[in-house]
C-alpha cells in the first residue's frame, strides 16, 4: 500500500497569552492513496488543526509529516505554497467561491494561476462544471446559484488542478440533508474515478457512512477508527 500521507508524533500547540492549548496531542496516521477518510469528533477536538497540517497549511509544533513520500514538515512557507498549489485542492463548508467571476472562470482561475493557457483552462473547467452536473449554468455568478451549486463549483474547482488529494471542511455543513448527501455523492464519485484521496472533516453521521475510513479526534487525539 502506498501512503498519500503520514503522520508521525504530530503535536500542535497555540500560545494563547500566558497559557499553551494544545489541540493536537501526538497524532499517527498513515492515509493510503485513492481512500476517502472522515474526521469526526466534538468542537474544538482539533479536527480542523489536523486538517490544516494534512493541507500543509500549517506545520506541527512537534513530529513529522510526508506527502507522497516527501517530508513537509521541514519545508519553508513558499515551498509548502507550492506543495499546497500542485497537490491539494479544498473544499470548504462555505464555498469561498469569488463573487464578481462565473463559475466557469471560477474554476478557471485557479488553472491559469497553475500555468495553464486560457483555451486550456476554460475548456477543462467545461468539463469539471459537467461532470459534477453544472453544465447549464457556468455563465452564472455564486449570487445566482443555490447553496448545492455553489459548492459543486468549489468542488470543480478543487479538482480540475488533478490533486492527488482532496481536503473538505465540513463541505456540507450549511447544505440541507439531502443537498448534501448529493455532495458527498459527487466527491465519492471524484474518488472513485481519478483515484483522487478524499478527507473530510464531518458532524454527520450519514455523510460519514459513504467514507471508506473514519477517524475520530477527541482533545486532540485519535480516540477511535472504524473501517
Ligand atoms: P475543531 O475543528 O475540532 O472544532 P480546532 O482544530 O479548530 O477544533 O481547535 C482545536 C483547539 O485548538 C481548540 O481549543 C481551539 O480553540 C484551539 N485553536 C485552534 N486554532 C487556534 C489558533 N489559531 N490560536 C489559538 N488556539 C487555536
Ligand atoms: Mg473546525
Amino acid at each position: 500500500m502506498t501512503n498519500i500521507i503520514a503522520l508521525e508524533g504530530v503535536r500542535k500547540e497555540f500560545q494563547l497569552g500566558a497559557s499553551t492549548i494544545a489541540a493536537l496531542r501526538g497524532v499517527d496516521l498513515e492515509l493510503e492513496k485513492g481512500r476517502y477518510y472522515s474526521i469526526m469528533g466534538p468542537s474544538g477536538s482539533g479536527k480542523s488543526t489536523l486538517l490544516h497540517i494534512l493541507g500543509c497549511m500549517d506545520i506541527p509544533t512537534k513530529g513529522k509529516v510526508w506527502l507522497n513520500g516527501r517530508q513537509v514538515h521541514t519545508l519553508d512557507h513558499r515551498q509548502r505554497t507550492r506543495i499546497r498549489a500542485q497537490e491539494i485542492g479544498f473544499v470548504f463548508q462555505a464555498f469561498h467561491l469569488n463573487p464578481i467571476l462565473t463559475a466557469l472562470d471560477n474554476v478557471a482561475i485557479t488553472l491559469r494561476f497553475m500555468g495553464e493557457t486560457r483555451r486550456s483552462a476554460r475548456e477543462k473547467a467545461e468539463y469539471w462544471l459537467q461532470r459534477v452536473r453544472l453544465g447549464a449554468r457556468i455563465s452564472h455568478h455564486p449570487a445566482a446559484l443555490s447553496g448545492g451549486e455553489r459548492q459543486r463549483v468549489a468542488i470543480a474547482r478543487a479538482i480540475a488542478k488533478n490533486p492527488s488529494v482532496i481536503l473538505a471542511d465540513e463541505p456540507t455543513g450549511n447544505l440541507d440533508s439531502k443537498t448534501g448527501m448529493d455532495i458527498v455523492d459527487i466527491l465519492r464519485d471524484i474518488n472513485q474515478s481519478e483515484e483522487t484521496t478524499i478527507i473530510q472533516v464531518t458532524h454527520d453521521h450519514e455523510v460519514a457512512n459513504k467514507s471508506d475510513i473514519v477517524y475520530t479526534l477527541r482533545d486532540g487525539s485519535i480516540i477511535d477508527v472504524i473501517k
